[in-house]
Protein backbone atom coordinates (compact mmCIF):
# COMPACT_ATOMS: atom_id res chain seq x y z
CA UNK A 1 0.00 0.00 0.00
CA UNK A 2 1.67 3.29 -1.36
CA UNK A 3 2.11 5.90 1.97
CA UNK A 4 0.00 9.20 1.57
CA UNK A 5 2.34 12.18 0.13
CA UNK A 6 2.39 15.02 1.86
CA UNK A 7 0.42 17.82 -0.89
CA UNK A 8 2.40 19.89 -2.74
CA UNK A 9 1.54 22.86 -4.40
CA UNK A 10 2.74 24.32 -7.72
CA UNK A 11 1.58 27.56 -6.52
CA UNK A 12 4.13 28.94 -3.56
CA UNK A 13 4.15 32.40 -5.42
CA UNK A 14 1.22 32.92 -5.00
CA UNK A 15 1.12 32.36 -1.37
CA UNK A 16 4.14 34.74 -0.59
CA UNK A 17 3.76 36.66 2.54
CA UNK A 18 4.73 40.57 2.30
CA UNK A 19 8.05 41.72 2.98
CA UNK A 20 7.22 44.00 5.72
CA UNK A 21 5.21 41.31 7.17
CA UNK A 22 6.06 40.54 10.65
CA UNK A 23 4.18 36.84 11.76
CA UNK A 24 3.06 37.83 14.89
CA UNK A 25 2.32 41.38 14.40
CA UNK A 26 -0.90 42.97 12.51
CA UNK A 27 0.80 44.49 9.02
CA UNK A 28 -0.83 47.83 9.27
CA UNK A 29 -0.86 49.07 13.19
CA UNK A 30 2.16 46.60 14.51
CA UNK A 31 -0.58 45.47 17.10
CA UNK A 32 0.15 41.92 18.31
CA UNK A 33 -2.82 40.73 18.85
CA UNK A 34 -3.52 37.46 19.76
CA UNK A 35 -6.02 36.53 16.91
CA UNK A 36 -3.94 37.68 13.68
CA UNK A 37 -6.01 37.10 10.27
CA UNK A 38 -3.94 35.93 7.19
CA UNK A 39 -5.22 38.43 4.65
CA UNK A 40 -3.98 39.20 0.94
CA UNK A 41 -2.76 42.77 0.82
CA UNK A 42 -4.62 43.56 -2.53
CA UNK A 43 -2.37 46.29 -3.68
CA UNK A 44 0.71 44.13 -3.90
CA UNK A 45 -1.46 40.79 -3.81
CA UNK A 46 0.89 39.73 -0.78
CA UNK A 47 -0.47 37.75 2.53
CA UNK A 48 -0.11 39.55 5.57
CA UNK A 49 -1.22 39.14 9.24
CA UNK A 50 -3.84 41.43 10.44
CA UNK A 51 -5.89 42.38 13.39
CA UNK A 52 -9.30 41.67 13.23
CA UNK A 53 -10.04 45.60 13.59
CA UNK A 54 -7.67 46.65 10.94
CA UNK A 55 -9.69 44.09 8.96
CA UNK A 56 -12.97 45.76 9.43
CA UNK A 57 -11.24 49.43 9.18
CA UNK A 58 -10.26 48.40 5.72
CA UNK A 59 -12.57 45.81 3.89
CA UNK A 60 -11.54 46.49 0.46
CA UNK A 61 -7.81 46.81 0.80
CA UNK A 62 -7.65 43.38 1.77
CA UNK A 63 -9.05 40.05 0.49
CA UNK A 64 -9.46 36.74 2.77
CA UNK A 65 -7.76 33.69 1.00
CA UNK A 66 -9.45 30.73 2.05
CA UNK A 67 -8.42 28.78 -1.05
CA UNK A 68 -6.53 25.96 0.29
CA UNK A 69 -5.61 24.90 4.32
CA UNK A 70 -2.42 26.28 5.69
CA UNK A 71 0.32 24.43 6.59
CA UNK A 72 2.45 24.57 9.80
CA UNK A 73 2.73 27.14 11.99
CA UNK A 74 0.94 29.85 9.51
CA UNK A 75 -2.24 27.61 9.92
CA UNK A 76 -3.19 28.94 13.14
CA UNK A 77 -5.35 31.44 12.60
ZN1 LIG B 1 -4.12 46.09 13.20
Amino acid sequence: MRQPMPIKYDDEKCYQFHTKDVPDRCFVCSDNSTRLLIVRHIESMMLVHLCPDCMVNDTSGYLLDNTRPWLGEKGKI
